[in-house]
């Protein structure tokens, strides 16, 4: 057993650990933070596009030295069927700004920055230890932690659950359910390298701009899921995810999944040339508001992944995951200035404070797109990216045809793929989804 007494223990060292241990031990708290990796980052998986502002609100001159790959300028969203993409794309050069709004990063370069940061303010961080569970006190309060490590029981005053989407900690303590395979995605990723000039010609890029690209349609196979292509300086991250109660029920792979994704004649130039040198895979818990856990009880908290805090519609994890860290560890900081024990009902303020973000409040907004997604899988993924392609194809075709009967011709090929009921029934679900 390690003698020493804490005032916290962080379980995990992602964006949501770190973002707790930073702001806990710049605050004079003693905190120990744990990670089963060799290092913070080497389990981590992510696209990975960072969000300025959760990270501004922890690290305000973070720019200064984080290592940041490229500063996002272009937004692309492209709809693919088999041979066709319809897209839209977002290019602005305010984002060209003094404080850009959103980098492109590389994941374990970026938390082991962000580690150095909890350790420059004063916490404990130890790596290649797996918290295996939680300790009580006769009452049922978290007193401390057990680990893999010999003789490796902790005790602190409150635990801070951080470990990411499977949250096994959580789970063994009962603290919060199995995850359920249609509330989780799978994801794949690969790092393809390639020369900065040649991303910088074929994304029409200069300086350190980056473009990043969202996309679905058929290339999942008719299950829901997107992909995406990121620039990073030197390389591109390329990756595809789907539901995994998905996956389940089909015979395509991840990995088939994703060579089909690149094989596609939309993608395959942009990656032509470039040398693989990752290939990684990892959950994102995308079941929205309702799978939200409990999130706090007698001397625990949970956030980030492990609270199933990610907006998939808009692509955002890593900020919900530092905002909810931050915002559980201002809360602790309050709690303990004011000598208020870290019991339910003292910690219920975090869960409080968490409402009035935009955390919450995204979250409560798109808590019906996930099963509306899941209920209309083939047609979203399916149908509807062909019946656009099909429309985009037969307009901009100059083929001696009238525009008049062209129009004609795209409302009856709508019409027969869906027919007019479930177009506009479709359209009402979305609609009522999305308020
Ligand atoms: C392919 C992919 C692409 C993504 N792209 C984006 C993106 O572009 N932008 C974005 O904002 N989000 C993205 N996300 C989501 C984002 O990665 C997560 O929301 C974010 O990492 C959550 O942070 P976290 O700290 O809660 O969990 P994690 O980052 O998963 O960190 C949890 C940490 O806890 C450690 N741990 C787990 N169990 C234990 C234990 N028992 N003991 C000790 N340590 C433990 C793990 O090793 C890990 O380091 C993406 C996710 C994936 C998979």
């Amino acid at each position: 057993m390690i003698d020493e007494k804490f005032d916290v223990i962080v379980v995990g060292a992602g964006p949501a650990g770190n973002a707790a241990a930073y702001t806990m031990a710049k605050e004079g708290l003693k905190v120990l933070q744990l990670e089963r990796g060799e290092y913070p980052g080497s389990k981590n998986v992510q696209g990975a596009i960072l969000y300025a502002d959760a990270l501004e609100k922890i690290i305000p001159d973070f720019r200064e030295d984080a290592p940041l790959e490229r500063h996002v300028i272009e937004q692309r969203m492209w709809m693919l069927d088999d041979n066709s993409y319809v897209g839209m794309h977002y290019r602005s050069e305010d984002f060209n700004e003094e404080k850009p709004n959103r980098y492109t990063i590389i994941r374990a370069q970026f938390d082991k920055w962000f580690s150095r940061k909890v350790r420059d303010a004063g916490a404990v961080v130890l790596c290649e230890t797996t918290v295996t569970e939680l300790l009580r006190d006769t009452r049922g309060k978290v007193i401390g932690v057990r680990t893999d490590r010999a003789g490796g029981t902790i005790m602190a005053d409150m635990v801070v659950l951080a470990e990411g989407v499977n949250g096994l900690v959580g789970q063994r303590a009962g603290l919060r359910k199995e995850l359920k395979p249609d509330a989780v995605a799978l994801a794949v990723k690969e790092m393809h390298f390639l020369p900065r000039e040649t991303i910088e010609a074929r994304f029409n890029l200069k300086g350190n701009e980056g473009v990043v690209i969202e996309i679905m349609g058929t290339v999942t196979n008719g299950m829901t899921g997107t992909a995406f292509i990121y620039t990073n300086q030197e390389s591109l991250s390329v990756g595809i995810g789907c539901m995994v109660s998905d996956f389940v029920k089909s015979d395509t792979s991840p990995y088939a999944l994703l060579e089909a994704f690149k094989n596609h004649p939309s993608i395959k130039p942009l990656l032509a040339g470039s040398e693989i040198k990752e290939y990684a895979g990892h959950l994102i818990p995308e079941g929205g508001y309702k799978e939200i856990p409990e999130l706090y009880g007698d001397g625990w908290l949970v956030v980030g992944d492990a609270g199933h805090f990610v907006n998939a519609v808009h692509r955002e994890g890593s900020n919900l995951a530092m905002t909810t860290g931050r915002i559980a560890a201002e809360t602790i900081v309050w709690l303990k200035r004011r000598r208020d024990p870290f019991i339910a009902d003292n910690l219920a303020e975090y869960a409080r404070r968490l409402e009035q973000t935009f955390v919450m409040k995204d979250m409560k907004k798109y808590k019906d797109i996930p099963n509306f997604l899941h209920a209309k899988a083939d047609t979203v993924f399916g149908l509807y990216p062909r019946l656009i392609s099909k429309a985009a194809q037969t307009w901009f075709r100059v083929d001696g045809v009238d525009k008049r009967t062209k129009e004609k011709e795209i409302l009856q090929s709508f019409r027969k793929g869906r027919t007019l009921t479930g177009l506009i029934g479709d359209a009402f679900k979305l609609a009522r989804a999305w308020r």
